[in-house]
């Protein structure tokens, strides 16, 4: 007879690891108790000695997949007497329980029973288990049990109490656990919110199919549903948000409907299956009919498979692609109130699809694409919040106030980062407000106290505000070497590297507009190696909207007979004038170095487009014109000008006018990718034979381009570099606040507040 005492660290909760090894236990006759605990989980267990073994090999090979063991400490200690059979005992209070769990997508076997008309559960929408169904959306506080969830006002049925307490049941101890007789209900509403008598699922397929606009509640707010088949649904759903040409996502009935519409290799479809069901954005087939209106002009398309019960209703034989986008006006937070989405949503809608269970935690839905076989991260929200970063040494406890678009912030504890869910854009007072209330609810729910606050060197971010308000000490980091940051703690890079980091803009440490950036270095101890030579962003901010100013500001430098000739062409010879004034006068022309904006320029002119509709839609629309049958690059110079390594778009920029007369526009965005690629792989060069490393770090809102990384990524391999993208992080600017929470704390804990040594 033997007793061990376990401490299993990083034990996700709320995936069934405690029945796991209650089941364990009393397969091996072993005796004693399972506990959450501050650490993760906590286990004391008694037996023969050739059980015990066996039982602790089986908690290392057999744990559910979504526990995430990181760590089993064992301890022999007393034999108790008298003990008798195994116990699951409360959570120790006062602790720091292990992290609450994602959102976990309905698991095959709750889609099994759905499905089966036999089953008590058939059809049931809010049917999970164990192992599936939401987890930090409905959460109050840890640790993660019913009475602290959305879940608390419901009792249990008898059929349901019975099996929460059978041990051989698959929803032994399942917080979730519901059904038709005791769980939440769902009901179809009218536009203003009335309950209506027809079947929810029947009226909302009815909805649906008649080419009407669908919202529906589900676990991190709301959504809107059309029919994706259909142009004049997706159409009225564009105009009825206010929805820019951004793409929309797709939702599909199950993988088959799925790959009729899109290219999947393995790791997208395992990613497409993966219990945090996020977005894939996928190559859409030939044959696909999903409406234009889907994705304008694009040849990729955001694809994801139902995650509860509530999305399995939506479809049957007919209907088995749906455009499911937030539910929202364009910009704007997603909405998770009732009486709010009667509000902003009902005038919208031909109906409501609603259910009288709390949404605790706004979650929009992520999004991640497959390039070369590695997830790339685009937007980190439902299914992945609030899982921790794991560093490999402790943070000061801080606050990451994140960026200004795209923005998620982070809270720092011991060794990890908790990163918040998608907030979006700042800029909106809706998004700001809900940002400011949701950072004190996150800080509770993680039990986190932050004594920093490290923020975006932008003054005029509301990031930047908010953490101005917060009463902490504060602590300011760049916006592209957060970027960089951002990749090294994701990917734990160790050592010195060489980071290629292009965005749209960012603020510099000299008060211009970065975006085109080359630096190297390690930990706190950067150099800004080289960048884009400056050039004048015209009227500010408005050139991100209106793109053909900036293809101007490159031109009147290097072409300016061929920009009169072109501008004239456009109708724009009068605009142009006033801006050229402005910028010989420094009036509302601010120098900037940013990549985005070179791309902006290059479509700009290759597409005569003028104006857009959100930032990069014009590099977008420029990536997928791309014709890579045909051969050749544009030519640059890389001059060292004071130890800085420049490089002219001008130059570019002139070449790419001259193709115009006899190029199509596919072959000139493809000799335009390939230079920009070539010009990464010769700064790369240069400065590793200076500083000796070949590790490269890619990032930045730039290289959510698809042809550019993969161009950037392989000729940068068959130079010998070792390339390291974000993989947990987003690429974009929703990965910035895990950059500022790592260099943040490193900065901190050495009293640095310059990282460039006064040379940036
Ligand atoms: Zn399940
Ligand atoms: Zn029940």
């Amino acid at each position: 007879m033997e007793r061990r005492r376990l401490i299993i660290s990083g034990v996700a909760q709320g995936v069934g690891f405690r029945p796991f090894l209650y089941n364990l236990a009393r397969k091996r006759r072993l005796t004693g108790w399972v506990r959450n605990n501050s650490a993760g989980v906590e286990v004391e267990v008694q037996g023969d000695a050739g059980n015990l073994a066996g039982f602790l090999n089986e908690v290392e090979t057999q744990a559910p997949p979504a526990a995430r063991i990181e760590s089993v400490v064992s301890a022999t200690i007393p034999v108790l007497q008298n003990e008798a059979g195994f116990k699951i005992t409360p959570s120790e209070d006062g602790g720091v329980p292990g992290s609450p769990l994602p959102d976990q997508g309905i698991c095959a076997d709750c889609i099994s029973e759905f499905y089966d008309p036999e089953d008590r559960r058939y059809r049931y929408p809010f049917n999970s288990c164990v192992r599936c169904g939401p987890r930090f959306t409905l959460i109050k506080e840890t640790p993660f049990d019913r009475v602290r969830t959305a879940m608390a006002e419901y009792q249990l049925c008898q059929r349901c109490r019975a099996e929460y307490t059978d041990f051989s049941n698959r929803r032994f101890h399942a917080q979730t656990i519901a059904c038709p007789q005791c769980g939440p209900a769902l009901w179809l509403a009218d536009p203003e919110g009335v309950k209506t008598p027809e079947p929810p699922d029947e009226g909302a397929r009815r909805i649906l199919k008649a080419g009407g606009i669908l919202g529906v509640k589900g676990i991190g707010g709301y959504h809107l549903a059309v029919d994706a088949s259909s142009e004049s649904a997706v159409l009225k759903l564009r105009e009825a948000k206010g929805r820019d040409r951004r793409a929309f996502a797709g939702l599909f009935r199950d993988l088959e409907a799925l790959k009729a519409h899109c290219r999947v290799d393995a790791a997208e479809e395992r990613l497409l299956l993966d219990p945090a069901r996020p977005i894939v954005l996928l190559t859409q087939k030939e044959a696909s009919n999903l409406a234009k209106a889907v994705n304008p002009g694009l040849k990729e398309v955001g694809a994801f498979l139902p995650y509860t019960g509530i999305q399995l209703l939506l479809f049957d034989q007919d209907l088995t692609a749906l455009v499911m986008t937030s539910g929202n006006r364009s910009g704007e937070p997603l909405t998770v109130d009732d009486a709010a989405a009667i509000e902003i949503l009902g005038p919208m809608v031909d109906g409501f699809l609603v259910h009288d269970r709390q949404v605790i935690w706004r979650c929009d839905d992520s999004v991640v694409r497959v390039q070369k076989g590695k997830t790339i991260g685009i937007r980190r929200s439902r299914g992945y919040v609030p899982a921790p970063l794991k560093m490999d040494r402790d943070l000061v406890p801080l606050l990451a106030c994140g960026a200004q678009q795209k923005n998620t912030f982070a809270l720092t504890k011991e060794r990890y980062v908790y990163l918040s869910p998608h907030q979006g854009d700042l800029d909106r007072v809706a998004a700001y407000l809900s940002y400011r209330e949701t950072i004190p609810r996150w800080q509770r729910l993680l039990r986190c106290n932050p004594e920093y606050a490290v923020h975006d060197l932008h003054p005029d971010y509301n990031s930047t505000l908010y953490a101005r308000s917060s009463g902490l000490p504060l602590l300011g980091v760049q916006h592209h070497l957060a970027h960089l940051g951002s990749v090294i703690a994701d990917r734990r890079i160790k050592g010195p590297v060489i980071g290629v980091i292009l965005d749209g803009s960012g603020y510099g440490t000299d008060a211009k507009i970065w975006g085109g950036e080359f630096f190297a270095g390690a930990e706190c101890n950067w150099e800004r190696k080289g960048h884009l030579r400056y050039y004048p962003l015209p009227g500010g901010e408005a050139a991100i909207k209106e793109p053909w100013r900036m293809a101007a500001a490159y031109l009147e430098a290097v072409a300016p007979e061929f920009l009169a000739e072109w501008l004239a062409g456009n109708g724009l010879a009068d605009q142009w004038p006033p801006l050229r004034q402005a910028i010989r006068h420094g009036i509302n022309a601010p120098e900037t170095s940013s990549m985005g904006r070179l791309f902006d320029a290059a479509a700009a002119l290759a597409g005569n487009i003028l104006e857009v509709s959100y930032e990069g839609e014009a590099a977008v629309w420029f990536e997928h014109q791309a014709d890579l049958n045909h051969s050749g690059e544009y030519c640059f110079e890389v001059s060292d000008v004071g130890g800085k390594l420049l490089i002219d778009p001008g130059m570019i920029m002139e070449q790419t006018c001259r193709d115009l007369r006899r190029l199509s526009t596919g072959a000139i965005s493809a000799k335009f990718h390939r230079t920009i690629a070539a010009l990464i792989v010769r700064v790369c060069d240069l400065i590793r034979s200076e500083v000796g490393t070949d590790q490269v770090v890619l990032a930045g809102g730039v290289f959510q381009n698809r042809l550019l990384l993969d161009l950037a990524w392989e000729r940068l391999e068959r130079k010998g570099f070792r390339v390291f993208i974000p993989e947990v992080a987003p690429v974009n600017d929703g990965g910035i606040a895990l950059g500022q929470a790592w260099l943040g704390s490193m900065m901190i804990e050495r009293g640095i507040t310059d990282v460039f040594g006064g040379a940036g």
